[in-house]
């Protein structure tokens, strides 16, 4: 059923290194496809498969695919012109709606992509503090840059150390042994552990960097009054408190994690879901950081950044999310969703376990009814994992690898049916 994509792939790899644009890619069921075209909640193969899309094409695809007024708007004002080297008004009118929906964007810069935004963080945050270091976690995500190109992947929990003092492996040869000296690493979601660590390195610490839920191992709630504690030692210490909110942003709601959590951060990150799946992120702050870029002190820049059709796409896709409110929902068909998994695990004596808010949201296969952090995460069952959203796929259900579940808008009541489903008959031919 993949033979044509299997053509192309063999063809691809001559010219474009192992067949892709990004190292995700590769990790698709059996390899890596070729899609022709999707249309909100489905996706299609050049073999002619038709997915119902839970990938959401790693998450910026909050409307679907397609969504017609993010085309209109691209196309309109792409007939206007691409790019200045100047400014625009579509620009103020995207900073002046993000300034009025996020609680800390009180000041931003555009750019691409959200590893680019993260590192615009980092910059603004050392030049502020006048200190070298950030403070990451384990299993979270910041791009793939050189000093967050680590801990991607682990050799098993052995390997990672003491919680104290936990050991990091590079995720890619080529990066500088410089950019380890870069941060500090800890376990998430253990604040007496953030304390500890920040009283004796704050002289060196610029920031604290967090994805506010952990999405990218596992769905991972923060503890009660984890992230307020975060927040309160930056306070105290003089430290920069980043949210990534890279998945977050507009996908938990419109004023992401930082309104749904109540904690505002001095700077964050916004990319995937602002965008509709056009390269566009923006890096916002509280405008005693972000000023710093203002007075031209730290510096921001970038060719290709604002241009009209991804300004377009955002303004649209914002609009959309503003007008119909399709987050009540998103959250209600994505718990559904997880019932029905839930349910149809219990019926088929799987351990397989769901977690998460709804708009995205995990499946593992574990012991562990609940993880807390990446270290739980490596007791799960990958193998069986893989089989899970193997089996799902080859019936037409696309869900990410990693067993993450996007929710859309696009998405229908009968479509969560089907998955559910579907998933029903996966489970049955799992090994118990
Ligand atoms: N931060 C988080 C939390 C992410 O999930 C990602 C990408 O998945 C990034 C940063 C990097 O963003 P991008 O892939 O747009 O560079």
């Amino acid at each position: 059923m993949y033979e044509k994509s299997k053509e192309l792939l063999n063809r691809a790899e001559k010219v474009l290194a192992s067949g892709v644009s990004s190292e995700f890619r590769k990790y698709n069921h059996p390899h890596a496809l070729f899609y022709t075209h999707g249309s909100g909640s489905r996706i299609y193969d050049v073999d002619g498969n038709e997915y119902l899309d839970f990938t959401l094409s790693q998450g910026p695809l909050i409307l679907g695919h397609s969504h017609p007024e993010v085309l209109r708007k691209v196309e309109e004002y792409s007939r206007e012109g691409q790019l200045y080297a100047g400014q625009h008004i579509r620009e103020i009118e995207l900073a002046e709606k993000l300034n009025k929906l996020i609680p800390s964007a009180e000041l931003m810069r555009f750019c691409l992509d959200g590893s680019e935004a993260v590192q615009t963080a980092f910059r603004v945050a050392r030049a502020k503090t006048g200190r070298q270091k950030f403070l990451r976690f384990e299993g979270h995500y910041h791009g793939w840059l050189d000093n967050v190109a680590y801990g991607i992947s682990t050799p098993g929990i052995e390997a990672l150390g003491s919680r104290e003092q936990p050991n990091v492996f590079p995720w890619t040869a080529g990066l500088p042994e410089s950019s380890r000296e870069d941060f500090i690493v800890l376990p998430w979601n253990d604040l007496a552990l953030v304390e500890q660590t920040v009283k004796r390195y704050h002289e060196e610490i610029a920031a604290i960097i967090t994805e506010p839920i952990m999405c990218n191992n596992g769905c991972i709630l923060p503890n009660e009054g984890f992230l307020e504690g975060l927040r309160a030692l930056c306070d105290r210490f003089g430290i920069a408190l980043i949210l990534d909110e890279v998945i977050t942003g507009f996908r938990v709601g419109l004023g992401g994690a930082q309104q749904y959590f109540g904690v505002t951060p001095d700077l964050s990150i916004f990319a995937k879901a602002m965008g509709s799946g056009y390269p566009i992120s923006a890096i916002v702050g509280k405008r005693e950081w972000m000023e710093l870029i203002a007075e031209g002190k730290v510096i921001h820049a970038g060719t290709m950044n604002s241009g009209n059709p991804t300004v377009a796409a955002a303004l649209a896709t914002i609009e959309v999310l503003e007008q119909e409110n399709p987050y009540e929902r998103m959250y209600r068909l994505g718990r559904r969703l997880m019932d029905g998994l839930r349910e149809a695990a219990v019926d088929t004596k799987q351990d397989l376990v769901t977690q998460g808010l709804g708009p995205m949201f995990v499946t593992y296969f574990g012991k562990k009814r609940q993880c807390n952090d990446y270290r739980d995460t490596l007791g799960n069952d990958k193998a069986k994992l893989s089989r899970f959203i193997a089996g799902l796929h080859d019936r037409g259900i696309r869900v990410i690898g990693r067993g993450l579940w996007y929710v859309s808008a696009a998405h229908t009541e009968k479509d969560v049916d089907k998955a559910i489903q579907t998933a029903a008959d996966v489970l049955k031919e799992l090994p118990i």
